[in-house]
């Protein structure tokens, strides 16, 4: 028989600066316990099929695949979200642009929000969380990524929030938004950093934007203004070191206040601008 903590001792095994948190998270997963029940109890030993259950998912682990698709589920900003690999993985770095959104607007200057490319649906269910008179939409162009975001929304019982099947603007025609945010591909086609770590396993299709990776910041920036209102906010994450060439382009198609907000490692992460007001 073998104890919990001999279980938590794999750690060693896996090759990530987190390993003994992926380990200490994969073993309350298989055992269906929260993480500090693994504390209360390093003595309690571990029937085989659980063992077995667990040595599985270390194994996966150690070969790179991110927790997240192994537990199926990420925490967002106060949500927990479920997740597939059809998705990108939310990330707390994305939280800065819920934080921003937030500081932006109180609820009388914002009615309308929309989240583009909106995934698992972490940026709009965030939103929808914190400002219930907020209506939220979400869109994505790949249909399972709305299923997941409708039924992650559905779990969190959020009705001010839905999600549809749009390439970026292509079904919202007619429609105009007092904010719209989102963290669309922008990986450039060449980056080394595509062999590394957990976007190995990601949708490239969530990563990958053109040569430099800003062809689809390019699109966004220039259809937004038809579907924003008047003084109406576009906020964009984008790479450590595409925030001069975004903001120029935000300037480039109209929008004013424009500026860049750094992310928890100090990089510059968003940008943003809005339209002028109707005087
Ligand atoms: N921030 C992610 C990464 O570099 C990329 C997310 C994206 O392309 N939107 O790992």
């Amino acid at each position: 028989m073998v104890r919990i903590d001999q279980l938590l001792a794999q750690a060693a095994q896996i090759d990530s600066p987190t390993a003994q948190l992926d380990t200490e998270l994969l073993l309350a997963f298989v055992l269906d316990k929260p993480r500090s029940y693994l504390y209360a109890w390093p003595d309690k030993t571990v029937d085989e099929a659980h063992v077995a259950a667990f040595m599985a998912l270390v194994e996966r682990r150690q070969r790179g695949e991110p927790v997240a698709y192994l537990l199926g589920r990420q925490g967002f900003w106060t949500l927990d979200l479920e997740v597939a690999e059809h998705t990108l993985i939310p990330r707390a770095d994305s939280e800065l642009l819920v934080e921003t959104a937030l500081q932006l607007a109180d609820d009388s200057s914002v009615r309308k929000v929309l989240d583009l490319g909106t995934g698992t649906g972490a940026l709009a269910l965030a939103l929808a969380s914190e400002r219930p008179l907020w209506s939220v939409t979400g869109v994505d162009r790949i249909e399972s990524a709305v299923a997941l975001a409708q039924s992650n929304q559905r779990h969190l019982q959020l009705t001010n929030v839905q999600f549809l099947h749009s390439h970026w603007f292509s079904a919202l025609s007619g429609q105009r938004y007092d904010l719209i945010l989102s963290n669309p591909p922008y990986i450039a086609a060449n980056d080394p950093h595509l062999q590394q770590g957990d976007v190995r396993f990601e949708p490239l299709s969530a990563l990958v934007s053109g040569v430099d990776g800003l062809d689809d910041i390019r699109e966004i920036i220039v259809q937004a203004p038809s579907y924003l209102t008047a003084a109406g906010w576009l906020l964009l994450e984008h790479g450590f070191d595409q925030a001069h060439a975004v903001r120029q382009l935000l300037g480039g198609a109209g929008f004013i206040d424009v500026y860049s907000r750094r992310d928890l490692s100090g990089h510059e992460r968003i940008s943003l601008g809005r339209l002028p007001s109707l005087s």
